[in-house]
């Protein structure tokens, strides 16, 4: 059932929400215990929720489950980004994602794990203690990440739902497609980041995901638009997303990007040129096209730049103010190592190091400098593209999702190389859906649908079409 469906259920009173959240909390209690999809399961606060909505069922989100990555912060529920140098930290405050979720009436369930502050492809960089999420078609197989348990809950489930994730250089269509889920990660900017626990400044944004395209339009009302509390979030009207699903896309162009097809394997293109063939039977006129920076250069520049702003982010994070503390003694210095050390896992480190080196007096302009040109150049190709295109497609993830023990083998630049085609949207700050396009030995398929900037409209017209095809 899509959220619509049930919200206008719990509206007219033919569901009891008080029974249905305690009913879906066993459920999702089940299924965590064999999944990992949760690092926190907020039942108090859900049963206290529902009892109010009963009394006033009202909102565009009335009564439905809600999950959020746990780098959202929620009032008075532990929120550590995955990672164990937060642990015990409890925001005084909602994020405004998480506050207008609530305000129109849906009730958030717990926290989706995730690697520790965003710090993965895979899901597999779970902070030191965490567990990590299992595919929900293959329990041996990678959720993706960094939103795994975003993506694996949202398709797990058997009830309405819908999960917030957050996408730095691919975190929410990666494990969407993954996971066989729709994802959105919208326009930079479009969406209010207040109280979302920092990753990388000029690339965080926060998305839905979900089964159904539908129900992704639907959440994107909701947390989108204006927010006097977030500097970089745009006071550009919002759409009336709902509206576009089902959309007439006849006449519509989308380019084929060539290189993201040439650097994925066959059974991903097979499927994503189906959905494509598919796209052409409604009277869309597909193309190729060529955008040869993003995909050769994404990369490197994604890593410098990310890196290079995480490394001062997590500065904070020194054990004095939030989360974990030791023992007081010794110079700042040796104190903060410490902290640092025991808590935070390889990748954070290893991310720290990188990012500070870049940085670094004397490497600046060979690196960062370079890198943040190498962006502007990637950002010209994409605009380019939208003056003769309404819409780009090319796979989401070029392979299939991988078993845990291949996992294993790979190196740092495998883990890295992993985001080769969803880097580029993301550091263009365009919006780009993944869309379930099939499944390939049972494990599922997605089609990256990327737009221009605020155009989230049309790839919820062009995902939607797909759906179901
Ligand atoms: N996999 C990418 C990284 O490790 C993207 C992560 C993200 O979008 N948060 O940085």
């Amino acid at each position: 059932m899509k959220a619509s469906d049930f919200v206008t259920q719990i509206r007219n009173g033919d569901i009891d929400v008080v029974e249905h959240t305690k009913k879906i909390l066993e459920e999702v209690k089940k299924i965590n215990k064999e999944y990992h999809y949760l690092t926190v399961i907020s039942e108090k606060e859900a049963i206290e929720q529902a009892k109010s909505i009963a009394k006033n069922p009202a909102g565009k989100l009335a009564g439905l489950p809600v999950t959020l990555k746990d780098a959202i912060c929620l009032k008075g529920i532990e929120t550590t980004a995955g990672s164990r140098i937060l642990q015990g930290y409890k925001p005084t405050f909602d994020a405004t994602v998480a506050a207008r979720i609530k305000k129109e009436g849906g009730i958030i369930i717990g926290k989706t794990s995730q690697d520790e502050f965003g710090f993965g492809a895979f899901s597999v960089n779970v902070g030191i203690g965490f567990e990590k999420p299992l595919n929900p078609f293959d329990k041996h197989r990678s959720t993706g990440g960094s939103s795994g348990g975003s993506g694996g809950i949202s398709q797990k489930v058997h009830f309405p739902h819908i999960s917030l994730g957050e996408s730095t250089g691919g975190s929410i269509v990666n494990p969407a497609s993954f996971c066989g889920v729709f994802g959105l990660c919208p326009t930079y900017g479009r969406v209010s980041r207040y109280g979302l626990l920092d990753y990388s400044n000029s690339l965080d944004k926060i998305g839905p995901m979900g089964k159904y395209a539908e129900d992704i339009a639907l959440m994107m009302e909701v947390i989108s638009g204006f927010d006097e509390n977030e500097s970089t979030c745009s006071d550009k009207p919002v759409d009336e997303y709902t509206k576009h699903v089902g959309a007439d896309v006849s006449g519509m162009k989308v380019g084929i990007i060539k290189e993201g097809f040439a650097a994925s394997n066959e059974e991903v293109t097979r499927h994503c040129r189906n959905a494509i063939t598919a796209l052409e039977g409604l009277g869309v006129e597909c193309k190729e096209i060529s955008v040869p920076t993003a995909i050769k250069y994404g990369i490197p520049t994604y890593y410098l730049l990310s890196t290079s702003e995480a490394s001062t982010n997590l500065a904070k994070y020194c054990g004095m103010r939030y989360g974990k503390h030791e023992k007081l003694e010794g110079g700042f210095n040796d104190y903060f190592t410490k902290v640092r050390s025991k808590n935070l896992g390889q990748e954070a480190k290893r991310r720290i190091m990188l990012g500070t080196f870049a940085r670094m007096a004397g490497y600046r302009d060979a690196y960062y400098m370079k890198a943040a040109a190498v962006r502007a150049k990637i950002i010209q190709e994409y605009k380019k593209a939208f003056k003769e295109f309404d819409a780009l497609v090319c796979p989401t993830v070029s392979v299939l999702p991988p078993r845990f023990d291949e996992i294993d083998k790979f190196k740092v630049v495998d883990h890295y190389n992993m985001d080769n085609l969803t880097v580029g949207p993301n550091l263009a700050g365009i919006p780009h859906l993944n869309v379930p396009v099939g499944f390939e030995k049972e494990l599922p398929v997605g089609l990256m649908i990327i737009g221009d900037h605020f155009d989230e409209k049309t790839l919820i017209g062009l995902g939607s079409a797909l759906e179901g095809k």
